[in-house]
């Protein structure tokens, strides 16, 4: 038999290897910034358009490569940067493999353009499919220009897995963003599809972290600046009031190369516990200075990943520094918990709040007209509830609800109890409520007590009426006396771009402002304006779990959002008549006993069971 084993030709060797190296026009981004930097440009700009999937153009001022150099330079392992194998645990650049170039020209058209500072003349390269077709001299300035064009020509399927521009595109502004964080010494430029994106000056990090998340930025950074003899940190954290629901800014580089590491963003979390509300995040920029030679940068190809050697230590030293640097601001004492609880009733001086529990009037008349269990106080915090216009019109069902839990038969002097019930209220009384821990709403029924999840109990009440209107394209709306400009980060400001049509679906007035800002004139009738930004940020971190096209939120995810942020939380006092008309719209429902993510919201306890416990 002959043998059948051959080496693979170099183009599709590289084909492959592209695969690893290039797997979407944000990787190919990086790789050139990381050359730029590493050829000891100052000044870098990227020239973008459709997304990187048609152009994507870096143009560096740095060393500059020569003739036969660029050719070397799209070779498979042809690099300058190391030339031995115990080079790569003392690494000081970027690069390393010598991989990039080969595979981005293996899988895209390339053009280089490339002059040293000493030579009159420069070299440009046309390199397609790994093949070169064309090399001349040309007139161009020191440094390096790499155009890379129509990514992925050559494989269609791979082409066709590209997402929309919009999610591409973030990933590219992710990429700009962390390697400009990373050097803020150098001069970046972004234009995107003719307009200028980001024009980032040299300047220190806390400058550079302003110009590309905007002015406001300034007063949340807290620095930090720890030396040990394993590790040098330095950076911002961001003061915990100014935390986020979503998971945005945080940014932890290892010498200067962005990376991702659970374990050390969970010391940073640790440092900021008790100090964030329930669902936020802490934003953080951290440089880590360490010893090449104690890092493993080689274990995955895009080197978002590393190993140390001691990461114990490593966390250790970056929960202390962290934590220190709160304390140093002594940010922790001015921080007021209940601030962002919005149900909280104003309190006057003095004034303390009743211990919750069961109330019986032994003068209880049901025949009297007077409804009973008013309290005037209730009346201002009646309007955190959603306006009874919105009601989907099921009430004559909430008035029997607690049927559902009877199994003895009906009351004889059925047309009498039916009259009470039309007295609305006075139905009240006969079923007492009570709140326990803030968290859960007890009542009774004829033979037993039902405990209801008052968040989960609220959560479902919203996402039904919600969806209903969605469904029925009946979306009340209330136009904003005051404006609202919220603005995001470049990527972020991409995502809520491509959900504006969702977001007007559901009742939100809201347009494009610039600079990555959004203005707001009108919200969904049922959202409270002081969460508008909260259900935005929600509905991005949805969106990046989801890893989702933006684009279309159907219904049930919007209904669900909305509800979330909306509800009334585990915490929120309740009195008597929220209760119970809280409890009332429960069972209105169609499903009234499970939460939205599917857990109980109601538990019955009847009189066999109460007797169970008591044998
Ligand atoms: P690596 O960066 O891992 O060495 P690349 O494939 O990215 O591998 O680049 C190959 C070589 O081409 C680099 O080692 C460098 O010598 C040269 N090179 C690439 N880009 C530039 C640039 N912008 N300026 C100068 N030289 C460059
Ligand atoms: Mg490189």
């Amino acid at each position: 038999m002959s043998d059948v084993i051959r080496l693979l030709p170099d183009s599709v060797a590289n084909q492959i290897a592209a695969g690893e190296v290039v797997q979407r026009p944000a990787s190919a981004v990086k790789e050139l910034l990381e050359n730029s930097i590493d050829a000891g440009a100052d000044h870098i700009t990227l020239i973008i358009k459709d997304a990187g999937k048609t152009l994507m153009q870096v143009i560096d001022n740095g060393t500059g490569m020569s003739e036969t150099d660029a050719r070397m330079a799209f070779e498979r392992h042809a690099t300058s940067k190391i030339q031995k194998a115990e080079d790569i645990f003392a690494i000081h650049t970027k690069g390393f493999r010598g991989e990039a170039l080969a595979s981005i020209a293996a899988v895209a058209q390339v053009e280089l353009k490339t002059k040293k500072e000493d030579e009159e003349l420069g070299v440009m390269l046309r390199v397609e499919g790994s093949k070169v077709i064309e090399q001349e001299y040309c007139n161009t300035k020191r440094g390096t220009q790499l155009e890379v064009k129509n990514l992925f020509f050559n494989i269609p399927a791979r082409r066709n897995f590209l997402k929309s521009n919009n999610v591409e595109l973030r990933h590219i502004i992710d990429e700009f963003e962390r390697v400009a964080l990373a050097h803020s010494d150098i001069h970046f430029s972004f234009v995107n599809n003719g307009n200028e994106l980001f024009d980032l000056p040299a300047a220190g990090l806390r400058q550079r972290i302003v110009n590309i998340f905007g002015s406001k930025f300034n007063e949340k950074l807290v620095p930090v600046d720890e030396e040990t003899p394993i590790l040098k940190l330095t950076g911002f954290i961001c003061k915990p009031e100014f935390s986020k629901k979503t998971r945005g800014e945080q940014f932890f580089f290892a010498n200067n190369r962005y990376i991702r590491n659970n374990y050390l963003h969970r010391a940073v979390c640790n440092a900021f516990e008790g100090l964030l509300t329930e669902g936020s995040h802490p934003s953080y920029f951290l440089f880590m200075d360490i010893d090449p030679a104690k890092i493993d940068v080689n274990i995955h190809p895009t080197k978002t990943e590393i190993k140390f050697e001691d990461e114990r230590s490593i966390f250790t030293i970056i929960r202390t520094a962290v934590k220190h640097a709160l304390g140093q601001y002594n940010i922790a004492p001015s921080l007021d918990f209940e601030s962002d609880v919005d149900f909280v009733p104003q309190m006057k001086k003095g004034q303390t709040v009743p211990p919750p529990g069961v109330h019986i009037n032994p003068n209880f008349n049901p025949f009297d007209e007077q409804p009973a269990g008013r309290s005037s106080s209730s009346a201002a915090r009646q309007t955190s509830f959603i306006p009874q216009d919105v009601h989907t019109g099921k009430s004559q069902k909430t008035q029997d609800w607690e049927k559902l839990f009877e199994d003895i038969p009906e009351l004889p002097d059925e047309p009498q109890r039916q009259e009470t019930l039309e007295m609305g209220e006075t139905t009240e009384v006969k079923k007492s409520y009570s709140q326990i821990g803030r968290k859960y709403i007890f009542t009774n029924h004829g033979t037993g007590i039902i405990m209801i999840h008052q968040q989960r109990a609220h959560e479902r009440i919203l996402f039904e009426r919600i969806f209903q209107s969605l469904e029925n394209k009946n979306i009340p709306s209330q136009q904003l006396l005051f404006p609202q400009n919220i603005s995001f980060s470049s990527s972020d400001y991409q995502l809520i771009i491509s959900l504006l049509p969702s977001l007007r679906e559901v009742g939100f007035d809201i347009d494009e402002f610039g600079q990555n800002e959004v203005i707001i004139n009108g919200i969904p009738l049922y959202l409270d304006s002081n969460l508008v930004k909260d259900v935005l940020e929600r509905l991005l971190e949805d969106e990046k779990d989801h890893k989702s096209d933006g684009a279309s939120k159907t219904h049930e995810l919007m209904a669900t959002t909305l509800a979330k942020v909306s509800a009334i939380k585990t915490g929120s006092p309740l009195n008597t008549q929220e209760m119970h008309k809280l409890v009332d719209e429960l069972f209105a429902c169609e499903m009234p006993y499970v939460s939205l993510a599917g857990r109980p919201v109601v538990v019955n306890l009847n009189l066999e069971d109460i007797d169970k416990s008591f044998n």
